[in-house]
Formats: C-alpha cells, structure tokens, sequence
C-alpha cells in the first residue's frame, strides 16, 4: 500500500468511527468535531516532532514506526538524503584531510591565496621559508611578504613566469616562486627551494668569468708580439702567412673572451636594474652605419620603417649589443647583393625592432636552438664569417632584462626575420621622453 493511500484509510477509519460514535450516541456534530480537532492536534504533534528531529545534527534512526502513513514516508525519505549528504561530506573532510597531509608534506611550499590574495592555507615548508604563522590566515600575503620583486611580481599578474627570490639573512635560501590560478579567482603560490642550484649557477659563472679574465692578459701580451712580428717579417714566404693567420686567430679568441665576460655580467643581473630612457632611433641610425660599413656596400641596408618617436625604458649598452648583433648576423649570413631590413615601431601590446635578410635562411629544427651558447647551424661557415657562437646568446639574455622576447622566422634559401618584442610598460612617446630625460636629469 502506497503511504498516501495508507493516510487516506486513517482518515476514513477515523470519520467512520465518528459517524458510527456519533449514530450510537446520538450526537454526531460532537463526535465529528471532536475527531477531527483530534485528527487536527495529532498532526501538529507530527510536525512538531519532525521539526525536532530535524534540528537534530545527527540524522538518528527514525523516529517513525511502522505506519504506512505520509509522515513515515517523509521521514524516510530525510533520512536518506540526510545520510546521503553525511557520507559525501565525510568523504569530501577524508579527501581534504589527505590532500592537506601529503600538502604538508611536500618538500616545495605551497600557499593557497584567495582573489584578494589573502592567505587560505599554507603548508610546512611555505610557513618556515616565508616567516608566515596561523595568526596570518586571511591576511593579505604582500602585507607580509614584503620583498619588493614579489610584490611587483604579484602585481604584474604574469603567472606563466616564474620569480628567483634570494631571501637574504635565511641562510642564503633561493626559491623560484610560480603563482597558479585555480578555480576562476584563486591562486596557489608555489615555491621550490633552489638555493643549490643557484650556488652551482654561480659557481659556473664565476668559473667562466675568472678563466675569461684571466686568459685576457696573456692574449693581449701575445697579441702585441704578434703584430710587432708581422711588421718584421710580414714579407717571410712561409713565416709571413703564419703569422697572420695566428693574429686573425688571437683577434678571434679576443672576441670570444669579451663575449663570455659579456655573458657572465649579463647573468648576473635582474631585470629594471640599469634603467634609463634610451633614444632608439638615434641609437638604430648610430648601429646602421656601422652595418653599412661592415657590408662595405655588398648589400642593400633598408632603414624605412624606423619609428622616430618611439623611446624604450632600458639599457642603452646592452640593447645597442643585441641589435648590432642582429643586424651583423643578417650581413654575415646573407650574399652580396641581399637586402637587409631594420624596423622599429609600435605593434599591439608594446614595441618591436626587427631584422629581415634575404640571406641563407635557417632550417627549422635549429631555429629553436640558435640562442644556445656556441650553437651554430653551420660551424664552418660560422667561424669564416667570424662568428664566436655567442652572438644569439648575447641577444637573448639582453631580452630577459628588458621583459622582451624574441621570434625566429626563417625560409631556407630565402632570408630570416627576426623580431624582438618589448612590453607596453617599457615603450615611450616622444613627448613622455622629454619629461622622463628632463626627470632623470639627463
Ligand atoms: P655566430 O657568431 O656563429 O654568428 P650567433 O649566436 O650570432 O653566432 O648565431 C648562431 C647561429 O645562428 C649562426 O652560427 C648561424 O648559423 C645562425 N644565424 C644567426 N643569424 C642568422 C641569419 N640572419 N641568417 C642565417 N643564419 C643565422
């Protein structure tokens, strides 16, 4: 029997004992009254009933018995849902609690930051390296991080890169920090400790710094007796070309120190240290004339698309190596009678300079290898245009200092592109140059 159909026979049981009441004493209007006032009271001690019952936290079995009636039907039915949803928020606390021990656990520090980049939870290894206690949940995380290249870098939003953070007075501790967004407006910062990592990066950079510099000495004595040699026995038939190969050698080997000591120093820098307004045009026209020598008219040096109110927030030093590069390379790898391009304009979301050549081109498989430390496509012919293999590497990291990135377009046979991408918060106008140049006292 259905539970409704249940009630309806209670009911009908109950004006039936009425009716029958009601004929035996001859005061129906009474029985029925009083029946249905009974019926009336019974129901509102049900509802109370189950109001209590639900106040209840704990869904205790029912307090129902085994009356096919509507209120048993209901209580059931709560019952159910109501043990339905303990078992599922018990599983949801287990997977909590087991995700929050083996997060404790990881040897990396995890913070999760809700959208106002207030802390949530923080693990361990996050709480011990970045000073933070459980007085500090809910408390925005630069009000407590206060280093000023992970506040800039939290304000930059860029979460697809990562911040080196050297914690000074921890022990020399490095981390490499990474904010992930999860979950539409909440981050989970995550941090690794690199502190050994970074040691041996400087250990190799200084090993690479001091051998360059200590190698400098003895190649400019030897240098000097070379050319005094040559200008004595430059006419020797056999003496005289070996000789002068040993100079263009040494003049090589020069080069390569200086691009090594140039890589070292340029390592050991972060990005906006050396900043100033930089006039790039005229720095362009100063590296174009140059190129013009260099080529010695052999190729045909286009200047057209120079934007010559468009300024950048960086170094001047550096940026007129990674142009000059650019654009010796595109002499270097292209025959007389080529064409070489140079722009720099205002593109979507910043500023770009770029160099096309008509030159030999790259195949694609070295392209994403080029700015690799003495990577060359082709080595013979690299070491007779007099390329040390590091020019591509000088390049890329100048553009780590100036936020900028680069991209290589290339045709076989046919000719390279290669552009360099600076942000929008490096770009200036004509105008904002003047007062920035007058501001820095330039
Ligand atoms: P290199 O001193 O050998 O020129 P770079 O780091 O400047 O070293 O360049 C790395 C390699 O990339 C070069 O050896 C060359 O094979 C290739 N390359 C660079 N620029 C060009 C270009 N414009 N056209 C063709 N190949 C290029």
């Amino acid at each position: 029997m259905s539970p409704m159909l249940g009630t309806v026979t209670q009911i009908l049981g109950l004006i039936l004992a009425a009716l029958l009441s009601g004929a035996i004493f001859d005061a129906m209007p009474w029985t029925i009254s009083v029946a249905l006032m009974g019926y009336l009271i019974w129901q509102l001690y049900q509802a109370h009933r189950f109001s209590k019952w639900l106040e209840s936290s704990e869904p205790a079995q029912t307090p129902a018995n085994e009356r096919n009636d509507i209120w048993n039907h209901i209580y059931r039915q709560v019952y159910q849902i109501r043990r339905r949803s303990q078992r599922r928020k018990q599983r949801l606390s287990d997977l909590l609690e087991r995700y929050e021990t083996s997060a404790a656990a990881l040897p990396d520090g995890v913070v999760a930051l809700r959208s106002d980049h207030s802390i949530g939870w923080f693990n361990r290894a996050a709480g011990e390296w970045l000073g933070l206690g459980q007085r500090d949940l809910g408390q925005r995380i630069d009000n407590l991080v206060r280093y000023p290249a992970f506040i800039r870098y939290l304000q930059a939003e860029r979460y697809d890169e990562q911040l080196k953070l050297v914690l000074p007075g921890r022990g020399d501790l490095v981390l490499s920090m990474q904010i992930i967004p999860y979950g539409g407006d909440q981050y989970l910062l995550v941090a690794r400790d690199i502190s050994q990592i970074h040691r041996m990066e400087v250990m190799r950079r200084d090993f690479v710094a001091n051998a360059s510099h200590e190698l400098r000495t003895p190649l400019t004595v030897f240098a000097g007796y070379l050319e005094t040699l040559i200008e004595r026995f430059q006419d020797h038939p056999s003496l005289g070309p070996a000789l002068i190969q040993m100079q263009r050698q040494t003049s090589r080997m020069r080069q390569l120190i200086q691009d090594l000591l140039q890589i070292s120093r340029l390592e050991t820098l972060e990005p906006g240290q050396r900043d100033n307004p930089v006039n790039v045009p005229m720095l362009l026209e100063r590296i174009l004339s140059e190129t013009r020598s260099l080529s010695n008219g052999a190729h045909t040096i286009d200047s057209d698309e120079i934007d010559t109110g468009l300024w950048l927030v960086g170094n001047e030093q550096d940026l007129y190596s990674a142009f000059a590069n650019l654009l010796s390379n595109a002499v270097q790898y292209t025959p007389s009678g080529g064409r070489v391009t140079a722009s720099w304009q205002r593109v979507n979301g910043g500023c770009q300079f770029a160099v096309s050549d008509t030159g030999i081109g790259i195949p694609s498989q070295h392209i994403s290898r080029l700015t690799e430390r003495f990577y060359r496509v082709d080595p013979g012919r690299s070491s007779s245009v007099g390329g040390t293999g590091l020019g591509l590497s000088i390049v890329k990291h100048v553009l780590r200092l100036h936020q900028a990135s680069l991209s290589i377009e290339s045709v076989p046979g046919e000719g390279s592109r290669f552009i360099c991408r600076f942000p929008e918060n490096r770009t200036l106008s004509h105008k904002q140059d003047a007062v920035r140049t007058s501001d820095t006292g330039e």
